[in-house]
Formats: structure tokens, sequence, C-alpha cells
């Protein structure tokens, strides 16, 4: 149905509706065998120039003309048009990202779902009136920013549009999106669709194309009024600097280490694979990975070998086999996150207490990383303070709630966090106490949930995504105070 595919060349530039060649090319890379199985034609800072300048136009335009109601029905149409091509875009993710089916298959339910709930909401965000002076009518507006961009990372292509592109659109603003290098095909496989469903010439532009290029490119571009970002901390800097220059507003979705809390009088079972998941999904390329696991020392050793159980029977391999665990995105990451692993080797004292276990005929050329669980990780050691950005937990005791949260607030991040305790009065406390910008109580939602508020503290960014908060963010707020008498 979709007229993509990983095999043919892509044009990647997508500017007022029309799609070009741009001015360079990327390889599309199938991390399961580590072939490159297409290619697509990217673009460049002209790409850029032109599309932002398309967007500005879009404003004034078709899209620009349609009242709330109508962007959101646009926006409706699309996501059914997506759920539609789920099993397919489904495929192209598998491909592309390495992602196991059912997963990249949730991906794009996500991005199906998201365009429902903004399409939904598009005519439902308000202003407020305001009790002000006597002879004085006061009242605010919300606004679009007018031309916003977004960069956006490999890990979760569908679902970070989903959540950055869709809400942008649905209060009415135009958008250039730089997809990552390593994970275009979904992003201009979404464009394609909502091209055909009739989104206005203009609304959606798309730039392929290098980070360092495009994406700087977008980000410095002194007619984008807003920048929405995802990906590491690093270049999350770089962005907020560019913007700063004009003073643009920017949200920052960056990385994390994300710690779930299990008190003795928590209930195991079912903590037990919100624990294993919620460090291996996607193969732990996941910004809200739980990748510390703090355990009170009744249950830590019980906690351990059933987590070690677990960890025993994940089975890693091709994405098109759909088992637990898939590759990492390229020969880079994986080396990357054997680096981190080897560090525990070669520290006395750090055990590997489990691992997954890479399935024989997993292609060679494939860029596996088997699963590991590790403890005797001191909570300031690296493994135990930096995004590894793979799948490796370290599993950490405490003696008390005091210490419990302090591990827990110890890092620079502060995206995501658990607790998983009976008791209700330390539910409460300990969700205020620690620093994140989602606490889940006896449940982990790896960003879950369309309608919850989700983003970051410290390094972890500021701004945030989802629900109705990400309508707040991309518009801005007018008061208007008028005199009559
Ligand atoms: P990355 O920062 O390397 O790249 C993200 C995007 O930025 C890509 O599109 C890339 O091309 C672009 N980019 C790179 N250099 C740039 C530059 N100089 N100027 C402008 N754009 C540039 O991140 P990644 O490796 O793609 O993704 C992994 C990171 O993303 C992890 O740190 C992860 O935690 C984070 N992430 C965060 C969230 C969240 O919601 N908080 C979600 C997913 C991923």
């Amino acid at each position: 149905m979709l007229d993509i595919g990983p095999s043919a060349a892509q044009d990647g530039v997508l500017i007022g509706g029309e799609w070009r060649a741009g001015e360079a090319a990327l390889p599309v890379e199938d991390p399961s065998t580590g072939e490159i199985v297409g290619e697509i034609a990217a673009g460049g800072a002209a790409d850029v120039d032109d599309a932002v300048a398309a967007a500005r136009a879009a404003l004034t335009g078709e899209w620009g003309a349609l009242s709330a109601a109508e962007r959101g029905r646009v926006l409706s149409r699309i996501g059914l048009r997506v759920a539609e091509c789920a099993d397919e875009l489904a495929r192209l993710e598998a491909i592309d990202v390495g992602k196991p089916l059912k997963q990249a298959k949730a991906d794009a339910l996500a991005l199906a779902r998201y365009l429902e709930f903004y399409g939904g909401a598009a005519d439902k965000l308000h202003g407020e009136t305001i009790p002000y002076l006597d002879g004085y009518t006061v009242f605010t507006r919300r606004e679009p920013h007018g031309v916003t961009g977004h960069i956006t990372p490999w890990n979760y292509p569908m679902q970070i549009i989903g959540r950055s592109v869709t809400a942008a659109l649905a209060v009415g603003n135009a958008a250039v999106l730089k997809p990552a290098e390593e994970a275009s095909l979904t992003a201009l496989a979404f464009a394609r669709i909502a091209n055909d469903c009739g989104l206005p010439k203009g609304a959606l532009n798309v730039v392929a194309g290098d980070g360092e290029t495009a994406g700087a490119a977008l980000a410095a571009h002194p007619d984008v009024d807003h920048v929405s970002f995802t990906g590491s901390s690093a270049v999350g800097a770089l962005i907020q600097t560019a913007a700063a220059a004009r003073a643009a507003p920017v949200t920052l979705e960056l990385g994390g280490k994300s710690a779930q809390l299990v008190f003795d009088d928590a209930d195991l079972d079912a903590a037990l694979p919100f624990l294993v998941n919620a460090g291996v999904q996607n193969a732990g390329q996941t910004c809200s990975a739980a990748s510390r696991l703090l355990v009170q020392r009744g249950v830590y050793d019980a906690l351990l070998e059933r987590l070690a159980r677990r960890y025993g029977a994940l089975r890693v391999g091709p994405a098109l086999r759909d088992l637990e665990v898939g590759p990492l995105i390229s020969a880079r990451q994986q080396k990357i996150v054997q680096g981190y692993f080897d560090l525990a080797e070669a520290r006395s004292g750090i055990a590997v207490a489990a691992r997954g276990r890479i399935v024989d005929d997993a292609p060679g050329g494939g860029h596996y990383f088997a699963p590991a669980l590790l403890t005797g990780v001191a909570p300031s050691h690296r493994l135990a303070q930096e995004e590894i950005f793979g799948p490796v937990q370290v599993v950490i005791p405490f003696d008390d709630e005091d210490e419990a949260v302090a591990i827990a607030n110890g890092t620079a991040f502060g995206l995501v966090a658990a607790v998983w305790t009976r008791d209700g009065a330390r539910q409460l406390r300990v969700a205020g106490r620690l620093k994140a910008g989602q606490v889940f109580v006896n449940n982990y939602g790896a960003g879950g949930g369309v309608e919850l508020p989700f983003g970051g503290v410290k390094r972890s960014g500021h701004g945030r995504e989802k629900g109705f908060e990400a309508l707040y963010g991309f518009t801005a707020l007018k008061t208007v105070a008028v005199l009559h008498g």
C-alpha cells in the first residue's frame, strides 16, 4: 500500500508538498544483518532554507486558513490511514531500526493514537478571561509559534513524530522535520500518508539528512520560531545554544538513567516483568529505559534470582524473527555498549549476574548484544551514572527510603522513575521526593501513554510533550486587555 520500501532509492526531502532528491545521500542499513539495503537522497542547508520558506508560506495559505476543527479532522484522517498501514510501517521500521516486529507495530499504532488524540484536541484548546480593573475585559489567546523545527532520534521514530510533529500541527504551526540519519524511512512514509490524506502543502516539510548539516541548519535558522529536539544531552546543548541566538523557545527531550525502587513489601510478581522489560525493550535504546534497579536488602537475593532467570530466557535475534530483543542500531552503538560492558569485566567486585542469549542463526553482520544484568556496581560508578543506551541493567541494594531516594536522585539525569511498594504513604512520599518528569507507582511505562505529559528535569531536558501539555508548549500565550469603560 505504501509507495516506499527499504530497497528503492528514496527522495528524502519534501518541500511544499513536492518531493525532491536533495543534495546528499544516506545509506539505509538493516541492523539485523549489517547490510546496506537502500539509499535516501537527503538534503542540506539549502533544502532547510526552502523547507522553512514553504512552512512560512503555508501559515498564510490553505493550511493557515483552516479552522481548528478542520485541522483536527485532517489529523484524524491521517491517523486512520496510519493505523491501516501499521503492518507495513512496522516492517519498514523493523528493517530500518532493527526493532522486533511487535514493538515496531506498537510504535505505528502509537503514532495513529497521537493523531487521534491531537486531532480530537485541536479545537479544544481555550484561552481564559481574567478579572481585572473596572472597565476592562481581559482574555488570553493561545497562538501557534509559527514555523516549528523538529529534530528526532532513531530509537522511536514514529512515536516521536507523533508526540512532537502532530501536536505542533494540531495548534496550527507549520513544521519542518529532520529525522535521524540512521532511521528516516517511516518519517518519509508518514509524510507520504499525510500528503495523500490531504494535509495542505507546506504544513509538513521533511529534510532527511545529517545532523551536523541539515539538523544544525534547522536549529540555527533565523525563521524557525520553536525547536523541538529529542536526542542526546550533548546535541541538546548545541540546539539550545543555536536557538538562544534568536531567543527561540526549545523543547529538549534528552537522555536518562532512570531507576525503579523496589521496597521489601513490593508485589514482586507484579514488578518482575516491568523491571526487566523497561531495561531491554528496544534493546535498551530507550530514553526512559530503567537501567538502574534499586532493591531493598530484605528482598534483594530473592528478586535477583528471579531477575536472573528472566534474563536467561531473553532471546536476541533479527527484527523480523520478532524475539524479545533485536539488534542495536549500528556497529558504532554496539561498540559503545560493549565498551561499557567491558568496564564491568575489568573491575573487581562487579559481577555479571545473568545474560540473554543471541540465537545461533543470527546473521554474523548484525549488531547484536546479549542483555546483561550486573551487580556489585557502586552508585557512583560510570555504569550507574552514564546513559549506556543498550540492554544493560545494574542492580543496587539499599537499606532504607532515604538511601533509595538519594541513589535514585544521584545522577545528572531526571527523566522517569518507579516506586514499588504496598505502603500508600510511602508511595506518595517517595513519588514526591524523586527528581523526574514522570513517576510511576507499582507500574512502569517506558514513556508510555499518549495522554501523559512527558519530559525531563536536569540533564534530561525541559519542556513537556504528550498530553495537553504539548499543546501549551507549541503555542505562545497572548494577553489581550480591552479598556471599554
Ligand atoms: P543524537 O543527539 O545523536 O541525534 C538526535 C538527532 O539530532 C538526530 O536527528 C541527529 O541527526 C541530530 N543531530 C546530531 N547532531 C546535530 C547537530 N550538531 N545539530 C542539530 N542536530 C543534530 O541522538 P540519537 O543517538 O539519535 O538518540 C539517542 C539519544 O536520544 C539518547 O540520549 C536518548 O536518551 C535520547 N532520547 C530521548 C528521548 C526523550 O524523550 N527524552 C526519546 C528518545 C531518545
